[in-house]
């Protein structure tokens, strides 16, 4: 199938975006890297009568420290990810997401924001944009705004973004010293959206769990945290009963989905035993952190 006509603007700067925005409101939609919006124009799914590109927006096209944070423009593509030493050395979870995702050829063109902004619940980077405590500017005519990523969604695709609000940028906490991490799913093949998926982030204070931040992907309406599994785990020594006591908690608390690919039964068994090898491998990370 072939998209709708629709009239294509290439704003080169910010205000000249949220100016178009403005204009035409929800009938405009955002181009950034095209990997998930040219199949939904080609397929109808979206049927916008502008099309905003913004990848003529240079000025967007970073990764930076900014506060104890690590800060990333709206057109900078996900490969990038792969070889950046400011990400490796501040958030080293985002290369290990980036293993897990798509394919070289869609990472040379898909942008971290777009991911985010898409808000696939099988995608990879808001689970870890949220267990990391993340936050996107959305910026629109009447200024910019900070949304935390743990509240940017508010169903299956669908954000709290208005039709005419652009994000800049994310903006990634730094993570702890000494934190340990994981990135684990399950695609039917590699390079598949996830059937199912856990980030975990440990820090240890001595020989017990002092922090805990997990969430999951594609076990549920969006990606989430899972709160009770994170206060299960703090305070407590690191044990395989306690790995297992929290995959079962995780695995009945979260609400997956059935669809052509898997039941939403199964991906609940998945949802035990990935949080099981995510936990073993977060602290096997951590206790080589806490030693190095
Ligand atoms: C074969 C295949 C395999 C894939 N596998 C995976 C995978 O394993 N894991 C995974 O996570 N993804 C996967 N994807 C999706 C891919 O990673 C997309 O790149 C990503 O979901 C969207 O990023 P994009 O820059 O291409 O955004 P686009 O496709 O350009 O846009 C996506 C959506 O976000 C909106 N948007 C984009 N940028 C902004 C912005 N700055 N402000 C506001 N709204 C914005 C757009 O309007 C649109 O609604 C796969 C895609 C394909 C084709």
């Amino acid at each position: 199938m072939k998209p709708v006509s629709f009239k294509y603007l290439k704003p080169t700067g910010l205000e000249e975006a949220t100016a178009i925005l403005a204009e035409y409101g929800a009938e405009a939609r955002i181009l950034a890297g095209g990997q998930s919006m040219m199949p939904m124009l080609n397929m109808r799914i979206a049927r916008p009568s502008v099309l905003v590109d913004i990848n003529e927006i240079v000025e967007l096209n970073y990764i930076r420290a900014s506060d104890g944070a690590v800060a990333i423009g709206a057109v900078t593509r996900q490969r990038r990810l792969g070889d950046d030493d400011l990400i490796a050395a501040q958030v080293p979870v985002l290369a290990t997401a980036l293993k897990c995702m798509s394919h070289p050829q869609i990472q040379n063109r898909g942008t971290i924001v777009g991911s985010i902004c898409h808000g696939d619940p099988a995608a990879e980077l808001p689970a870890v944009a949220i267990a990391l405590g993340a936050e996107v500017t959305a910026h629109s005519q009447a200024g910019a705004r900070t949304i935390p990523v743990a509240d940017l969604y508010r169903g299956y695709y669908r954000t709290t973004l208005e039709p005419n609000e652009l994000v800049s940028e994310v903006k990634f906490p730094a993570m702890p010293p000494g934190c340990g991490w994981s990135v684990v799913e399950i695609s039917r093949r590699h390079g598949d959206l996830a059937l199912a998926g856990v980030v975990t982030m440990i820090v240890l204070d001595g020989k017990e769990i002092g922090q805990a931040r997990l969430a999951c992907f594609g076990l549920g309406k969006a990606a989430h945290r899972l709160v009770e599994a994170e206060s299960m785990l703090t305070g407590q020594l690191a044990s395989g009963d306690l790995f297992q006591e929290v995959a079962s908690i995780v695995s009945s608390s979260v609400k997956p989905m059935d669809d052509s690919h898997a039941s939403a039964e199964y991906r609940r068994a998945l949802a035990a035993e990935l949080t099981q090898r995510s936990l073993s491998e977060a602290i096997e990370r951590a206790k080589q952190g806490a030693t190095s």
